[in-house]
């Protein structure tokens, strides 16, 4: 990974902080049980988990994130229906997605150690987060105490916001040109 210590000057080290930056996808999957798939881009895949019970912004909270295998990364924009009898059939909802920050200086290996450092930058989840492995595939995602940590009802942030991250089209967008005032500029009406 990136030894930020060692770049000559601040300019490189800040493209080289850009380029730490990944994707991070968080989908709402209606399977036979309701769970959220947490994926983090690493090493050209997502790193993928299970959360039955979603994430929480309370770092009291210590949610179970079961690994999956890795998944490819077109698959985190995926929103829609899993058909019937294949696998994971049911509702995938992107609630949602963004970039990660790893804190640790080589991720991958933060990760085959069992313990990743993180910061997220999504349109719901921000700051600083942890997975930590307690036995083969089953970790804790665990929200760190930040100014982005809740507690209470206000940390139960699926429930908070339980609608998708992708964005929908502006309204003007959507509406039948007739629709629209005179005084727009048919430039502005269109995406
Ligand atoms: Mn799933």
């Amino acid at each position: 990974m990136w030894d930020l210590s060692r770049a000559p000057e601040p300019r490189v080290r800040e493209v080289l902080r850009k380029k730490r930056r990944m994707a991070v996808y968080i989908q709402r999957h209606v399977a036979r049980r309701l769970h959220y798939d947490f994926r983090l881009e690493l090493g050209g895949v997502l790193k993928s988990w299970g959360v039955p019970k979603g994430p929480s912004l309370d770092p009291r909270e210590k949610r179970l994130a079961v690994q999956t295998e890795d998944h490819p990364l077109e698959y985190g924009e995926f929103e829609g229906v899993i058909p019937e009898k294949q696998y994971g059939a049911g509702e995938v909802l992107l609630w949602d997605r963004g970039t990660w920050i790893p804190e640790d200086r080589d991720p991958e290996a933060a990760l085959r150690k069992g313990r990743l450092y993180f910061r997220l930058e999504g349109e719901k989840l921000h700051g600083s987060w942890t997975l930590t492995r307690m036995r083969d595939k089953q970790w804790l995602l665990i929200n760190r105490r930040d100014e982005d940590a809740r507690s209470g009802d206000e940390a139960e942030i699926t429930l908070k916001a339980p609608q998708s991250g992708k964005r929908p089209p502006p309204p003007a967008a959507r509406a039948p040109e007739s629709e629209l005032p005179r005084f727009i500029d048919p430039q502005l009406a269109t995406q």
